[in-house]
């Protein structure tokens, strides 16, 4: 029988490229942590889109802001002011502690604005002979699909015929901090890291790796670039997840729920010493510092501010992960997690549990093979993540 799911999905793979693989759902409606396909089945999102819905899906503050703008004006381009772009600069510039901002619109773009920060800092302030300017990653990031984050990834698959990669790129092992220590020459602009790794399967980092990483940076005069794309605002149960060390990077890179799942927008923050180093000219976006997606994303903030939605994903987290670690199971190797950004590793494909989770109505994703990624939106009810673990449980004990 042809279902209106069944006809989306055999459009989606007769007419779109085939770079992606998704369970075979089709969702049409969402509120909350719900979403519902076509026929009416209800689901609840542990994934998030990836963590850019933290805030839950269709926030009514967050979608008033969006008509509200709608109804003004919506894009300006950069060639004139617009009224949402300043105050959106100071609130982005006050939660981050920075002096500047840089909106673009992607995470990948935001990483872009990063890697050209940090070589033309290198240049113009650190004295790095021209093109001798060298970044730092580390092995298995995802700092997204663009040429120069594709470069700094350690994923074959990532970047199989899409050479020649970006010279001037050398990966560490994660939280290897001799590692780093060896890789930095006077060349070294900027190591850029996940402070906790997501598509790698919610990698953390050892207790003190951050703040030390962060001290032999500056010793060597290399910035220090915490992209918290997704471990970011509010996912791993602090603001950012550097306040779990409490340092502060050089140079933040957001994304995501910088947008409440409602509009991209993303951006770089840095001091003036770092991010001055950009003319008029220099690098921009059409789209990047639109009306709309700065007044949805001061929306997103002041939700994520207002409803203490850090707070609330360390609470509900270390009880989602507490609950976890009951199921005894030989299947699970670990259970790991900041907040509500929780990894299940098992010893084997995580797949066809995450599809078994999808007929009890929980939608997950599988990352890195083997490691169930939990990270629901932040909005999430003690009842509503009862009756996910509930779910849970049904599958994996
Ligand atoms: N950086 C990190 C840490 C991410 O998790 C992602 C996306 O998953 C990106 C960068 C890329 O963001 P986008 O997909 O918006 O380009």
């Amino acid at each position: 029988m042809t279902t209106k799911t069944s006809h989306v999905i055999e459009q989606t793979e007769k007419f779109g490229a085939n770079n992606y693989h998704p369970l075979p759902i089709v969702i049409s409606k969402a509120e909350g942590v719900w979403v519902e396909d076509p026929e009416g089945n209800k689901y609840m999102d542990m994934l998030s889109a990836y963590s850019a819905v933290n805030q839950g899906h269709r926030h009514p503050k967050i979608i008033q802001a969006l008509k509200d703008q709608a109804d003004r004006i919506t894009l300006t381009s950069r060639a004139f002011h617009n009224d949402q772009l300043g105050p959106w600069y100071e609130k982005v510039a006050q939660l981050t502690g920075k002096d500047m901002v840089l909106p673009m619109n992607t995470g990948a773009e935001a990483v872009e604005t990063a890697v050209k920060t940090a070589r033309r800092w290198a240049y113009d302030v650190k004295g790095v002979v021209t093109d001798q300017a060298e970044i730092i990653v580390c092995e298995d990031n995802f700092h997204g699909r663009t040429m120069a984050a594709v470069s700094m990834s350690s994923s074959e698959e990532y970047k199989r015929g899409f050479g020649p990669m970006l010279p001037g790129i050398k990966v560490i092992p994660y939280g290897d901090l001799d590692a780093l220590e060896a890789a930095i020459t006077p060349n070294t602009a900027a190591f850029i890291i996940e402070p906790i790794q997501g598509e790698a399967g919610i990698n953390i980092p050892e207790e003190g790796f951050l703040t030390k990483a962060l001290q032999i940076c500056k010793e060597s005069n290399v910035l220090f670039v915490a992209d918290e794309i997704q471990c970011g605002l509010g996912r791993s149960g602090k603001m950012f997840t550097c306040n779990w060390e409490q340092i502060e990077p050089d140079m933040y890179i957001l994304g995501k729920a910088l947008g409440g799942g409602v509009f991209p927008i993303s951006c770089v923050a840095a001091n003036k010493d770092i991010l001055g180093v950009f003319n008029p000219g220099s690098h921009g976006s059409t789209f990047g510092g639109n009306p709309l997606a700065c007044a949805v994303s001061i929306a997103a903030l002041d939700v994520l501010i207002d409803e203490k939605l850090a707070d609330r994903s360390l609470e509900l987290g270390n009880y989602f992960q507490d609950k976890l670690r009951e199921i005894k199971n030989p299947l699970i190797k670990e259970v790991r997690g900041m907040g509500l950004f929780i990894g299940v590793e098992l010893h084997e494909e995580a797949r066809p549990y995450c599809e078994k989770l999808k007929e009890e109505g929980l939608l997950c994703k599988e990352t890195h093979d083997t490691v169930i990624r939990f990270a629901p939106p932040l909005t999430i009810s003690k009842e509503d993540l009862d009756w996910a673990i509930e779910k849970v449980f049904n599958v994996l004990s």
